[in-house]
């Protein structure tokens, strides 16, 4: 195990592999340490696998951190899931692999509030490198770069049919590609998943790097960064081999995400000061680390529908399985999801001005979340169509605290959800536009029956009353290090983090606001992004306060 480099990056998930990637390119030695182990199986390569790994107690244990939220007030004091991945990969070798990157509007409003350097025109270019899209190259599109984006192949009919219909009641446009010129409308898919391989930075940036500047560690937890005289030099991790330290000798890059980095923050003594001092932690510098959490909830409803599938039955896969094993196919190459949308909520018409509600679409049963314990793989048995109508832009905000200062003890995740009372009625909005698509002439007559939240839940006013008890999690939580140029914020635009000298953070917890869409393709955009800043560091020419 090396001890010492330029840069230390702490986490390698799907900001931290490029980070370090992109570093040791530009002529630096990295070490790139994650908790995890590597991501050399067919549980984290094989798209389809994710149908059943989530599912299946003993898998999940060995890639994920396994975190529930504490009680939810809004949601009738539920502990809601929070996955996130131990593997090397990160959250993106266990998540959904659905590619979007967001709308403009959101990195321009980044860069309005004063992050410079962050409007969509500036970071265009990082997704683009990021980018092998299957059209080719175009002003707004990248190719041949590490992470390859297709869009799902072979839609159920069902599927098909919801796009059409989505489109139809919505009134928005059927579009051929959502990262393109514009975001709104009702599309195909589009995965970081091809070939029967998933896409992830890991895969896309580490696989055969050749780099021998650069060396990732697996096994490795880091407990605490080490800061000296208001200078970050290293960290302590502990690996099998037991406690160590890691020496960088230009800077620490904080890529544990959004749980990860404000604990690991919070333990070396950047967080809020009061409540460093109650765990008995020296405080280095008093930030409001942890505060500005939020996530996108959505609500299940599925609907059973002949032409789609039926994921749930034990035939299903073994029929999946044999047809892979004889004649090779797409059936475990591809994610779940199979249709997007992007429309704009019926409650406030014209007051938004970019779509505020994201339509998620898989074609089986997706199980009723409003348990306290792992999601069991309790799906109905026929074949379905799962719609989840998700609040992209919540006005609810959490925190993440620390439990203990025992960096082996989970931490406090409290989004918050559902305290802002524009939450609900946006999710309620969203569910009765997918009745309204659903009861719709495109595609009623595909449609045998509403199954959840079914007819028990008549009308708004049922519907809103059951609704705390069914929201979840679509695992996207941001903003608990929050990029700014104000007082309050905990990294500058330069993602450095305030008070602290030689120390970053690159990953989902930097982002001031969420961004309209499912959150890896921008955590990945961020870890290109930081390393583009810091290329003019590397080169000793980057500005003091840039
Ligand atoms: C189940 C699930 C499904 C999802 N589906 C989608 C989807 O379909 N599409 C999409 O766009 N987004 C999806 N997301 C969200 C997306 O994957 C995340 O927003 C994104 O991966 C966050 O990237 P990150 O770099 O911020 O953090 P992560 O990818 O979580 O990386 C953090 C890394 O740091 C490591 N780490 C943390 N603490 C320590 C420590 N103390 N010591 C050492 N290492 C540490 C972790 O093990 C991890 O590898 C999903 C997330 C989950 C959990």
């Amino acid at each position: 195990m090396e001890h010492s480099a330029d840069y230390v990056v702490a986490g390698a998930g799907s900001a931290g592999c490029i980070v370090a990637r992109r570093l040791a390119e530009a002529g630096a030695s990295v070490i790139l340490l994650e908790a995890g182990g590597p991501d050399r199986t067919r549980l984290v390569r094989q798209p389809g696998m994710i149908a059943i790994f989530h599912n299946v107690p003993a898998l999940k244990k060995r890639l994920d951190w396994g975190y529930y939220t504490a009680p939810q007030a809004g949601a009738l004091g539920r502990r809601i899931p929070q996955p996130r991945g131990r593997v090397l990969g990160g959250s993106g070798s266990i998540n959904g692999m659905v590619f979007v990157r967001g709308n403009r509007k959101n990195y321009d409003d980044w860069a309005a509030a004063g992050c410079t350097g962050w409007s969509y025109a500036d970071v265009l270019p990082s997704f683009r490198r990021m980018e092998d899209w299957e059209d080719g190259a175009t002003a707004l599109r990248g190719a041949g770069g590490p992470i390859r984006v297709r869009r799902q192949k072979d839609l159920t009919p069902a599927s098909s049919a919801f796009i059409e219909a989505l489109a139809a009641t919505a009134g928005v446009k059927k579009i051929d590609d959502y990262n393109g010129e514009a975001q709104e409308g009702a599309a195909v898919c589009q995965q970081n998943a091809a070939g029967g391989l998933r896409y992830s930075s890991s895969i896309g940036y580490l696989d055969g790097h050749g780099l021998p500047n650069l060396t990732v560690t697996t096994g490795a937890l880091i407990t605490r960064v080490v800061i000296d005289k208001g200078r970050a030099t290293g960290v302590e991790v502990v690996t099998q081999e037991g406690p160590s330290t890691i020496r960088a000798t230009r800077e620490v890059i904080l890529c544990a995400g959004v749980f990860g980095s404000a604990q690991l923050l919070m333990l070396s003594g950047v967080g809020p000061a009061g409540h460093l001092r109650e765990h008995g932690i020296t405080v280095v510098a008093d930030l409001p680390v942890g505060d500005n959490l939020h996530d996108h909830l959505f609500v299940p409803m599925t609907y059973c529908m002949a032409s789609a599938r039926n994921r749930g039955t034990t035939p299903y896969f073994v029929g999946g399985v044999v047809k892979e094993a004889v004649r090779g196919g797409s059936w475990m190459g591809r994610t779940v999801f199979e249709a997007l949308g992007f429309v704009r909520s019926s409650r406030a018409p014209g007051s938004e001005d970019v779509p505020d509600l994201q339509i998620h679409v898989l074609p089986w049963s997706y199980p009723f979340p409003n348990q306290d314990a792992p999601i069991r793989h309790k799906v109905d048995k026929r074949p379905a169509l799962t719609i989840m109508p998700t609040l992209i832009y919540p006005k609810s905000r959490g925190t993440v605290r620390l439990a203990s200062a025992d960096p082996s003890a989970a931490p406090v995740i409290d989004p918050g959800y559902l305290t802002e009372p524009d939450d609900t009625r946006l999710l309620l909005d969203g569910m009765e536009l997918i009745r309204a698509v659903m009861a719709s002439p495109v595609i009623a007559g595909q449609v045998s029956c509403e199954l959840s939240p079914g007819a028990g839940y008549p009308d708004r006013a049922a519907l809103a009353g059951e609704l705390p008890n069914r929201a979840t999690s679509v695992y996207h939580a941001v903003g608990s290090c929050r990029m700014g140029a104000d007082e309050r914020a905990v990294v500058d635009p330069a993602l450095r983090v305030r008070g602290v000298e030689g120390l970053r953070v690159a990953d989902a917890s930097i982002m001031p606001s969420i961004t309209g869409g499912n959150t890896n393709a921008p955590a990945m955009m961020i870890g290109e992004h930081c390393a583009s800043l810091m290329a003019a560091s590397l080169t000793g020419q980057e500005a003091a306060g840039s």
